[in-house]
C-alpha cells in the first residue's frame, strides 16, 4: 500500500476554447499550474501534445486521418515567452512526436511550483479518427489541451509516445474550463457546469433538476424543444460558454452537438446507513440512433452506476454521461463522459455502456499506467462488465465469451504475455488478448482459486488503496498475497509473465482395495489447484480440491485416493468451468464411458 513517504505530482488547469464548427478548429488558451510533489529538482517538465499522431508525418500503429497536429501560438515558462529550440541545451522547447519538452529557465525545486501558459490550435478531426473527433453533427473533443506527462516514483517521466493502440497515463488535476460553442448546441463535460442559468434555459434546468429527484427516464431535451429553440439560453452573437469546473481528475473532454436529444435519470450511488447519495446519468444521442436503442441508454448507464457503486465502492462523480459520438470513438471513457460510436443492438449497447462506465472506477480512480500494463485498465473492466451484464441480464455469462476468446488464441500459440506496453504487440489482435479476454479469465480463475468473497474483498481491497493514485501491477498482486495471506506468487507468475496454458486431465479412476485412485495428469505448463465433483451412486457429490502445491515439484501426475463406497459412477474437474482449460473433454470421467467429444468454440463475429 502506498507508504508515509507515497507522492505523486499535481497540476491545475485553467482552460479557455472555442470550437469554429465551419472551419472545424479549435483554439485554446490556457494556464497550468503545476506542483512538484516529489523529492526531486526538475530541470525539464514534459507535456503530452497527442493531436501530433494526426500529423501526416507521425509515427503510429494504428490508421488515422491525417489533417494535422496541434500547433503552438504561445508558450511562457516562469512568466518567460519561450521558443521552439532544437538544442537540447537551450532554454525553450522541443516538440518531438507527441511530447513535448520543456526546458525550464529556472529547475523547478522540491515543493516548489510552476506556472505555464499556453496559446495553441488544431483542427479537428475527422470521424475515423480514435476516441474522439467530429463527424459534422457530434463533435467530441479529446486530448485537445497541452496536459502534464506523468512524473512518478517508480519511472520519473513516463513519456512514451502516443502511437494509436496504446491508450494513456495521467497524473491527478483540477481544471476549470470555460467552452464557447453556438448557442443551441448541448454541451456535456468533465465536472459540474458552474454557470446553468447562463446557457440552460428554464426549461432545461427545470427538467434536469426533476431528472435528480425522479425515479424514471426524465426526457431534457426532446425533439420538439429543439425545433421550439427553448433548449439553451439566448447567447451573444450566436454564442453560449459554458463554464466547468472540476478536482482531482485525471482529464477533461467535452462532446457538443446541434442535434442531440437529452435524457437523464438518477442514480443512488450510496444508500449505506440511511444516506441517499446519487449522480445524474444523462445519454446525449441524435434521433435516429434510437435505431441503435440510444432511448434506453440512460436506463442501461443508471443500472451500471448502481451496481458498481454496490459492488465496488460508491461512485463519487456528480454525472456520467454517455454520448453518441462520431464512428471512431467506438466506446471510449473519459472521466464522467464517454464517447460511443458505431451501430449496436440492445445488448451490444449495454456491454459498451456498462464497459465504459466501469472504467471510472479503473483506471479513472485507480489510475494505473494503461500504456505500459493494458491489463489492469482494460482487463479489470472486462471482467467487471462481466459481472454487470449477469446483473442487468440476470444470469448472462459474459464470462464464457473472455474464455472463449483467450482459448481461441491460447490453441493456437497466438498470444503474447501480458507484461508488456500496448505498443509493443505484433498486432491489435495479440493485444486485445492480452489486455482484456485472458486477464478477465485469469480474474474468473483467481476467484474460484481464493473464492469468491475473498476474491471480492481483495479486489476492493485494492482498489481503495490506490485510488486516486498510480499503482504499478506489483501492487495489485502484492494486495491479494496481503488480503488473502498467501503466497500467490505461481499464479501472478505463470498466467502474466507467460504464455503457458492450463490443461489439466483425468487419466483414470480405479478401485485399490477400500480405496479409490483418481489419477490426475497436468499435461499443460501452467499449475492450478484442482477442484473436483465426485458423483456416487445414489446421487450424492463429495466436492474435493487438490491443492496447487502437489504440482510444485513438476510432476505431471498426482494420485488422489478417496473412499472407494459407495461406488463413483462419474469425476468431473473444475465442475463450475471457470478456470481456462483447453481442452474440456479431459476433464471428465464417467463410468463405463470416458469422457465427452471434444467441442471447439463456436464462431463469434
Ligand atoms: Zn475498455
Amino acid at each position: 500500500m502506498p507508504g508515509p513517504n507515497y507522492w505523486q505530482q499535481y497540476a491545475s488547469y485553467r482552460l479557455e476554447a472555442e470550437l469554429n464548427p465551419v472551419l472545424k478548429r479549435l483554439t485554446g488558451r490556457g494556464r497550468v499550474i503545476y506542483y512538484n510533489r516529489s523529492p526531486d529538482t526538475l530541470p525539464v517538465v514534459y507535456l503530452q501534445a497527442y493531436q501530433n499522431l494526426f500529423r501526416p508525418d507521425a509515427r503510429r500503429n494504428q490508421q488515422t486521418p491525417k489533417l494535422g497536429g496541434i500547433d503552438f501560438d504561445k508558450v511562457t515558462a516562469q512568466g518567460k515567452t519561450l521558443s521552439a529550440v532544437a538544442k537540447p541545451t537551450e532554454i525553450g522547447y522541443t516538440v518531438n512526436g507527441t511530447i513535448m519538452e520543456v526546458r525550464l529557465p529556472t529547475a523547478l525545486a522540491p515543493r516548489d511550483s510552476l506556472v505555464m501558459d499556453f496559446e495553441w490550435q488544431f483542427r479537428v478531426q475527422s470521424e475515423t479518427a480514435p476516441r474522439g473527433g467530429q463527424d459534422g453533427e457530434t463533435w467530441f473533443i479529446s486530448y485537445w489541451y497541452p496536459q502534464m506527462a506523468v512524473y512518478d516514483d517508480i519511472n520519473g517521466w513516463q513519456i512514451d509516445q502516443y502511437l494509436g493502440r496504446g491508450e494513456f497515463y495521467m497524473g491527478y488535476a483540477d481544471y476549470d474550463v470555460k467552452l464557447t460553442v453556438p448557442t443551441g448546441w448541448v454541451l456535456d463535460a468533465t465536472g459540474a457546469l458552474e454557470n446553468p442559468t447562463e446557457v440552460l434555459s428554464a426549461q432545461t434546468r427545470a427538467r434536469l433538476d426533476s431528472a435528480r429527484t425522479a425515479t424514471g427516464i426524465v426526457h431534457v431535451v426532446t425533439e420538439k424543444d429543439k425545433s421550439d429553440s427553448v433548449v439553451t439560453a439566448k447567447g451573444k452573437d450566436g454564442k453560449l460558454t459554458w463554464h466547468w469546473a472540476v478536482k482531482n481528475v485525471r482529464d477533461f473532454v467535452w462532446g457538443t452537438s446541434p442535434r442531440y436529444l437529452w435524457d437523464a435519470a438518477r442514480a443512488i450511488t450510496d444508500s449505506a446507513n440511511g444516506k441517499q447519495e446519487s449522480s445524474l446519468v444523462s445519454a446525449l444521442y441524435r434521433p435516429e440512433n434510437r435505431r441503435s436503442y440510444w432511448d434506453e441508454a440512460a436506463r442501461y448507464g443508471r443500472h451500471a452506476v448502481e451496481f458498481y457503486s454496490r459492488r465496488l465502492w460508491p461512485y463519487p462523480y456528480p454525472h456520467m454521461t454517455a454520448v453518441d459520438g462520431p464512428d471512431g470513438c467506438g466506446g471510449m471513457e473519459f472521466p464522467m463522459l464517454t464517447c460511443i460510436g458505431g451501430s449496436y443492438d440492445s445488448l451490444s449497447l449495454y456491454e459498451v455502456v456498462s464497459h465504459e462506465i466501469g472504467h471510472m472506477w479503473f483506471p479513472m480512480m485507480v489510475g494505473s499506467d494503461e500504456k505500459r500494463y493494458g491489463w489492469q485498465d482494460e482487463g479489470f473492466t472486462q471482467y467487471d462488465q462481466s459481472q454487470a451484464m449477469a446483473d442487468f441480464y440476470k444470469g448472462f455469462d459474459d464470462e464464457a465469451r473472455n474464455r472463449e476468446y483467450y482459448l481461441r488464441s491460447a490453441e493456437t500459440g497466438y498470444e503474447e504475455d501480458m507484461m508488456k506496453p500496448a505498443d509493443r504487440y505484433g498486432n491489435d489482435q495479440t493485444y486485445g488478448v492480452a489486455a482484456y479476454w485472458k486477464p478477465a479469465s485469469v480474474l474468473v480463475a483467481l476467484r474460484q482459486v481464493l473464492g469468491r468473497e475473498t476474491f471480492e474483498k481483495a479486489f476492493r481491497e485494492y482498489g481503495q488503496r490506490w485510488l486516486g493514485k498510480h499503482p504499478t501491477p506489483w501492487d495489485f498482486w502484492n494486495t491479494f498475497d496481503d488480503v488473502t495471506g498467501q503466497d500467490l506468487s505461481w499464479f501472478w507468475r505463470e498466467w502474466f509473465f507467460e504464455t503457458w496454458r492450463l490443461d489439466q486431465a483425468l487419466d483414470t479412476v480405479r478401485t485399490e482395495g477400500d480405496s479409490a485412485a483418481i489419477v490426475l495428469e497436468n499435461r499443460g505448463k501452467i499449475v492450478m489447484p484442482v477442484p473436483l465433483a465426485i458423483t456416487r451412486e445414489g446421487g450424492s457429490v463429495d466436492r474435493v480440491t487438490v491443492p496447487v502445491n502437489v504440482w510444485f515439484t513438476g510432476e505431471k501426475r498426482y494420485v488422489l485416493k478417496v473412499a472407494a463406497k459407495p461406488t463413483i459412477t462419474r469425476v468431473e474437474i473444475d465442475p463450475a468451468h471457470e478456470f481456462p482449460e483447453l481442452s474440456r473433454g479431459a476433464e471428465i470421467w464417467n463410468r463405463g464411458g470416458r469422457g465427452r467429444a471434444i467441442t471447439p468454440p463456436t464462431t463469434r463475429q
